[in-house]
């Protein structure tokens, strides 16, 4: 197990170093709770069956060369993606008004978005201040992304450890104090890392105080259909401040985790802007920093999901594969849920593991407890009690539980 698991279990680097000390560990029922990717029901990682099919359609197609795409990537592949988000009947993207470039993935539509911010975005609050406001905690690479260009994350309060939930009221008085147009990142569903998601009644209170005060909403979405198993679900959020119009905002998006595409790095950055003036404007300038930082995007991850979302056969299969994903993900949440209160009957209230949504749990546990799941119980979670619920299996669930029992009594 870990050496130095105290004071260093929370930062950017810690899930891979967590990871590697799982690899090393012999103990026969080790279970590694860390890593932020789905595994099916026997703890390995899953190729999608529309994946496969898109994929071994895209190699027998000979028409299909190795040419470099264009500076914003694969056309068919932003505008589809920019509909899976958006919606097939937005009136933004009627309206000429969204402005989508393919990127690395979702770190790399984060990254972009900063970049054009940090450009761009010159309203006071940001011109003066140059920062953006963060939910503590967050995914812990966000910090990273915008020290990079010169950023400076700010936390906002939004999970309250004491209730296991959202600190709504917090949440908003930070929204409502702040200087007019700042700017916030918002996890557009299935929040990582506490998988706290405000509710749609929430949302639109939220949405009233971004369009009162001119924020900027810097959507982060890396977890459609993965939090309801719904992609237009998953969406709403999202959805509801593009059609609120007034609110400026970007989505980063991401394929890593709905389409298990981890490695092919395949994701979009979208900018809502309010007429197709300045969206022409904003989609030129985003051209101009790609090209500058990777000239021209990967293409093999674009192809395919390109494929799954134009081809009516694969975009049925991959909701189905998304639905199982997620239902895989619930039903563990259950699992987990039935055998701490009637199996094992843990103190303690845990509605939060099955009101928490996506891929990560907070089990609201304290350093010492986490640390005695992993040094005795092998079992590799991140120090700040997150688990990854795909890395539950109906295996060694129960396993999980029985130390989860032990540590709070
Ligand atoms: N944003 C959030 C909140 C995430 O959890 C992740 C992945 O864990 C990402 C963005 C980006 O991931 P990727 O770059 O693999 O798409």
């Amino acid at each position: 197990p870990l050496t130095s698991y105290a004071g260093d279990y929370v930062t950017n680097n810690s899930i891979f170093k967590l990871t590697a000390s799982y690899e090393a560990d012999s103990y026969k029922q080790k279970v590694n709770l860390g890593v932020g990717a789905y595994r099916d029901n026997n703890g390995k990682p899953y190729v999608l069956p529309s994946v496969k099919k898109a994929q071994s359609d895209l190699i027998a197609d000979e028409s299909v060369d190795h040419e470099y795409l264009s500076i914003t990537g694969l056309p068919e592949f932003t505008s589809a993606a920019a509909q899976l988000i958006l919606g097939a009947d937005s009136l933004a993207i009627a309206e000429k008004r969204v402005a989508s470039v393919q990127t690395i993935s979702g770190t790399g539509a984060n990254h972009l978005g900063a970049v054009f911010l940090q450009r761009f975005y010159q309203y006071q609050a940001f011109g003066v201040d140059r920062q953006i406001y963060i939910s503590n905690p967050t995914w812990a690479n966000h910090k990273a992304i915008f020290n990079q260009v010169g950023i400076k994350p700010v936390d906002y309060p939004y999970y309250d450890a004491k209730t296991i939930a959202l600190d709504f009221e917090g949440f908003t008085n930070t929204l409502k104090q702040a200087k007019n147009q700042s700017v916030f990142l918002l996890h557009a569903c299935a929040h990582n890392p506490t998988g706290v998601d405000p509710t749609q009644e929430q949302w639109k209170q939220i949405a009233d105080i971004f369009a009162d005060k001119g924020h900027f909403a810097f959507f982060d979405c890396a977890y459609q259909g993965f939090a309801s198993g719904d992609l237009d679900r998953d969406a709403w959020a999202v959805r509801h401040f593009v059609a609120r119009k007034s609110i400026p905002l970007l989505i980063c998006q991401s394929f890593a985790k709905n389409a298990g595409l981890y490695g092919e790095r395949v994701g979009a950055l979208h900018v809502v802007s309010a007429t197709p003036e300045q969206n022409a404007a904003v989609f030129s300038q985003l051209a101009a920093i790609q090209r500058s930082e990777i000239s021209n995007p990967p293409a093999f991850g674009a192809r395919v999901v390109k494929m799954i979302l134009t081809d009516k056969a694969l975009f049925a299969q991959w909701q189905k594969d998304v639905k199982e994903m997620a239902g895989r993900i619930i039903t563990m949440r259950q699992s987990l849920f039935d055998l701490l209160t009637k199996k094992f009957e843990t103190p303690g209230n845990w509605d939060h593991i099955l009101k928490q949504i996506g891929m990560f749990t907070f089990l609201g546990l304290d350093v010492n407890q986490c640390k005695r799941l992993l040094e005795e119980g092998h079992i590799y979670l991140t120090a700040n009690s997150r688990i990854s619920m795909a890395g539950l299996t109906t295996n060694n669930v129960e396993y999980v539980a029985s130390w989860i029992d032990k540590v709070v009594r």
